[in-house]
């Protein structure tokens, strides 16, 4: 019996239509949309707009690299990254600490431009940003490689991959955008891994993005030199920092960084004042849930950033390399009492579904205004960006 053969391509092909159903609603509605081919055309008025054609390959073709914006050329062929605080020397052939920068010849790429290997469309709150458009849904994506090495990261098949480790598809900015609106977003999400080491293709979508009337925001490590984040600060219209832990000594145990310059990125893009920002602290137990260092973290923020920035404590799950029980529930509720005793008038406490600390309460009348369950919302009292009880300010990119 003859048995039927699988070329790579057909087989490549069935993926990605099946990893599409899975990821994306908006590829959903592509595959009905070829799944409908034979049908007779739609008037031109009711034509669906055109998305990206979803295919996922490994193949990094050359064509499809950008060069990057921020590295020095040194001798020999040799060049210098400039996007993070690494500072990576990179010979020819070679890449960088986060796989996805690429010396060919004496120039720097970016082997990760128009390369997403997720694209889900998910809550805005999922971003752990609160504070901008509430209940409403965002298309977020990421891409293989990260700056950091977190023992416990989440999304470790792609941060801690190759780009070619991984299946991706290929997208242009207006691919994203047209995918965004097609699914009904608000906004574009840049998650899961280390976006800003796609800094280009980033800066190319928030362009297109923002003339659409999208929202873009970036959820980071913060591992980011001062002039592509001033930049970042300009185009995008949220960042979202995860300080890992208010320690050097947990940056080198846990993430192999420098706390020093995660604590500068949310510095400047306070002082810059152009993103909205909030920040994110997984509170993960016997490495950074210290009451002195959390208070410590209160003290420093309070002072640097002013006491209405939201800030979020979220409760550490097993994952990757450290694998304990979750944070107890005792210990987020401290680490929550200490913020919220620290003057701190939007503490949040994260991953715990349910928890009063995941609401926004007035810091003035002290009535609850934004009831979370999960990501979902369950009312919002914020009208106009002011309390409805006793219209006091809340601050946030709410409209
Ligand atoms: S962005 Fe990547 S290549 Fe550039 S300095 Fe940072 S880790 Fe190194
Ligand atoms: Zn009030």
């Amino acid at each position: 019996m003859v048995q039927a053969q699988v070329t790579r391509r057909e087989f490549l092909k069935a993926s990605a239509l099946v990893a599409a159903q899975v990821t994306c609603g908006a590829w959903l509605t592509g595959c009905a949309n070829a799944l409908a081919a034979s049908a007779p055309p739609p008037a031109a008025s009711d034509a669906p707009a055109p998305i990206a054609t979803p295919t996922l390959s490994r193949e990094l073709p050359f064509s499809g690299w950008r060069e990057v914006k921020y590295y020095d050329q040194l001798a020999s062929a040799v060049v210098q990254c400039a996007q993070c605080p690494r500072r990576c020397v990179i010979a020819p052939n070679a890449r960088g600490f986060c796989q996805t920068r690429e010396n060919r010849d004496g120039k720097l790429y970016s082997v990760v431009y128009g390369r997403p290997c997720i694209t889900k469309t998910t809550p805005i709150e999922k971003a752990a940003i609160y504070h901008m458009l509430p209940g409403t849904q965002s298309y977020s994506l990421g891409t293989a490689g990260c700056n950091l090495a977190c023992l416990y990261c989440q999304n470790y098949t792609i941060a801690r991959a190759k780009p070619e480790e991984v299946e991706s598809y290929t997208m242009t900015p207006d691919d994203v955008v047209a995918a965004a609106l097609k699914a009904k977003t608000k906004s574009i999400t840049f998650s899961y891994s280390e976006a800003s080491v796609a800094f280009e293709w980033m800066m190319d979508i928030a362009k297109v993005a923002r003339a659409k009337g999208l929202k873009v925001i970036l959820k980071t490590g913060g591992y980011i030199n001062e002039a592509p984040l001033k930049e970042l600060c300009g185009a995008l219209d949220a960042i979202n920092v995860d300080m890992k832990g208010f320690s050097q000594t947990f940056y080198d145990q846990v993430c192999q960084g420098e706390l020093k310059y995660v604590l500068e990125t949310i510095k400047t893009i306070r002082r810059e004042n152009k993103a909205w920002l909030e920040v994110a602290n997984l509170v993960v137990p016997g490495y950074n849930d210290d009451p002195k260092m959390i208070g410590d973290f209160c003290a420093w923020f309070k002072e640097n950033l002013g006491d209405d920035v939201p800030v979020f404590f979220t409760r550490y799950e097993p994952a990757y390399r450290l694998r304990m029980p979750p944070t107890p529930v005792e210990t987020m509720e401290r680490t929550y009492k200490i913020a919220r005793d620290a003057g701190l008038k939007y503490a949040y406490v994260g991953n715990l579904p349910g928890h009063t600390g995941a609401n926004t309460y007035c810091p003035k009348c002290g009535k609850l205004l934004i009831e979370r369950v999960g990501f979902d919302i369950k009312q919002n009292q914020i009208a106009k960006g002011k309390c409805k009880f006793c219209g006091e300010t809340i601050n946030g990119k709410w409209a």
